[in-house]
């Protein structure tokens, strides 16, 4: 059953039903998890002629990649300077240029399979208090006057309120090189192209555990199993009880979302000059975009449990009124949750956690971009080129302190603190 998602009721991209594993098979590399990871790793393996399995739990895009944003932001979680003074000044450069291989290649996916992405470029990054600006000015200064392409445009607070119809927000910055996307459609076409090059996609296939063998590994599930040379841990959020060094580095967090009812295209081009994606400076940050058909989708709230509010359309809707108080009356038509994961550092944990065994999560938010690239360094180490997947694995990610059972409580309380400061 799928969720209510605005992405549910207007994919293009087909959404064919894959079978259910339900025999023993051989492969050369298993994947688990049917989302940009998983699909790109499975797309690019097939693609170089290996054979590959990919199971997934629920349907294809049922995770976070079927129901985030959409927000295509370039980069990492952290901007350069970050990096500089714990990397140095040269890892910080071979970082930077990652973050635009990594856009590149979202480009080049969606031209080279023609997936019904409706790509809209432009970011608008969003100061929602009076004192970030000064700092947001300084960075994109200095950013643009020592890194290449930057693509990014400071905003004043009076350009700022142009662009966008909120007493809001203060000033910020354009970000061209950033912009967004049908979330769905990205995963479905993704999904199409690993088909299309001979990977074996299987849904409704959780995979409860995996065995190490000589040679490579035994992933097994209710029905069947897939022996493999490799395999690919690409559950993100959703992956449990699988694999520990995974899950004391990456943990869940439930973020929301809603689409209005459509605005007519005046009064949603009024709200959002340009159809610009935005996002802004609060801890838990509320992003939004104008839909191709003149919904407002508006993302904001986040948990840390595993079950969802019972009333996802109304938390939102709170949200949404602090931005666009101009839309109490406006009808709310879809409202769901997702699952996306984070590390302690908000930097991804790719990483080949056991000889064979590669793990790719942990994008925190930014994973349109991130994700489909991991799964294409995975793919590429797992073929003998570690270029990409040796700066990947790399990053920094430590693990969540407090335990198997304590875990959970602390980082319930870290993010309740960093959420509140939002308020101060
Ligand atoms: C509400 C929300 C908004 C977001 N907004 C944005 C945004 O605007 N921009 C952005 O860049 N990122 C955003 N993100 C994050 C982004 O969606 C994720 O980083 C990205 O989709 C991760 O892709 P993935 O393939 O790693 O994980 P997922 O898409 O979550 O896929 C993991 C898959 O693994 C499957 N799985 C897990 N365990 C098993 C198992 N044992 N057996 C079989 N299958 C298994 C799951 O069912 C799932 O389908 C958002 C996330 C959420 C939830």
């Amino acid at each position: 059953m799928h969720p209510s998602t605005y992405y549910h009721a207007s994919v293009t991209e087909p959404f064919p039903c894959s079978p259910e594993l339900a025999e023993p098979i051989a492969v050369d590399v298993c994947v688990v998890g049917g989302g940009y990871t998983g699909l790109s790793t499975a797309l690019h393996l097939a693609r170089q002629g290996a054979s590959v399995a990919l199971l997934e739990q629920s349907r294809i895009g049922d995770g976070a990649s079927g129901r985030n944003g959409g927000q295509v932001h370039n980069g990492f979680r952290h901007d350069p300077r970050w990096f500089e003074s714990r990397l140095g000044a040269d890892t910080a450069r071979e970082i930077w240029s990652l973050g635009i291989d990594a856009r590149q290649h979202l480009d080049w996916l969606i031209d080279t399979y023609q997936i019904d992405a409706q790509y809209c470029p432009g970011l608008l990054h969003l100061c929602h208090k009076r004192r970030y600006v000064g700092e947001t000015r300084a960075y994109v200064d200095d950013i643009m006057s020592r890194y290449p392409n930057t693509g990014l445009r400071f905003v004043d607070e009076e350009e700022a309120r142009s662009l966008v119809s909120s007493q809001n927000y203060y000033g910020g910055y354009l970000d061209l090189r950033s912009g967004h996307l049908h979330a769905l459609n990205l995963a479905l076409g993704l999904a199409r192209a690993a088909r299309q090059h001979g990977a074996q996609l299987y849904e409704m296939s959780a995979v409860t555990r995996i065995a190490r063998r000589t040679p490579g590994w035994e992933v097994l599930t209710a029905k069947g199993s897939v022996r493999a040379a490799n395999v690919v841990l690409a559950g993100n959020g959703y992956l449990r009880n699988l694999q520990p060094a995974v899950e004391t580095r990456v943990m869940p967090i439930n973020n929301f979302v809603l689409a209005t009812e459509p605005l007519g295209r005046e009064t949603a081009e009024s709200l959002i000059r340009h159809r610009l994606a935005v996002s802004d400076s609060r801890f838990v940050v509320y992003y939004f975009r104008i839909t191709p058909d003149d919904r407002l989708l508006f993302g904001g709230g986040e948990t840390y449990s595993y079950q969802f509010p019972k009333d996802i359309a109304g938390m939102v809707r709170g949200h949404m009124l602090r931005v666009f108080p101009q839309l109490h009356a406006t009808r709310i038509e879809h409202a769901w949750g997702g699952t996306l994961a984070i590390t302690t550092s908000r930097l991804p944990y790719v990483r080949e956690v056991q000889p064979g065994l590669f793990n790719a999560s942990g994008f925190s938010g930014m994973g349109i971009v991130l994700a489909p690239f991991a799964g294409k360094a995975v793919a590429d180490a797992i073929n003998g080129d570690s270029g990409a997947f040796g700066l990947l694995s790399r990053l920094p990610v430590g693990r969540f302190p407090g335990g198997k059972y304590l875990r959970s409580p602390v980082l319930v309380a870290a993010m309740s603190w960093y959420a509140l400061r939002d308020h101060l």
